[in-house]
């Protein structure tokens, strides 16, 4: 609890303008954590679709400087997407070779 400085009511403390007289007490988080949608979204695909994966990485990964969010994320899934895509080349390729010598 704290005092409004405009009308003296008691308000809660973390309310940022006073409910009886509409005084301004406090200041609205600028700081506000926002989510990097981008990086969940590419580690999620990265599994899936790895190519749309390392895409939104890369995506999120230019997001996070701005958000200060899923940078850690954001390279985990260009990670991932990078190991999905040698995978799948090397299962290709296997491929490729085993059918070109039965
Ligand atoms: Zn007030």
């Amino acid at each position: 609890m704290k005092f409004c400085p405009g009308c003296g009511n008691r308000i809660s403390s973390n309310s940022v303008v006073c409910p009886y007289c509409g005084v301004q007490v406090g200041y609205m988080q600028t700081y506000e954590r926002k989510t990097n949608g981008t990086a969940i979204a590419a580690i999620i695909l990265s599994f899936f679709i790895p190519l749309i994966g390392l895409i939104l990485g890369g995506i999120g990964l230019k997001k996070s400087h701005e958000l200060n969010d899923g940078r850690g994320l954001s390279i985990a899934a260009i990670v991932i997407s990078l190991i999905q895509l040698v995978a799948v080349v090397l299962i290709i390729a296997l491929a490729v070779v085993g059918a070109s010598l039965a």
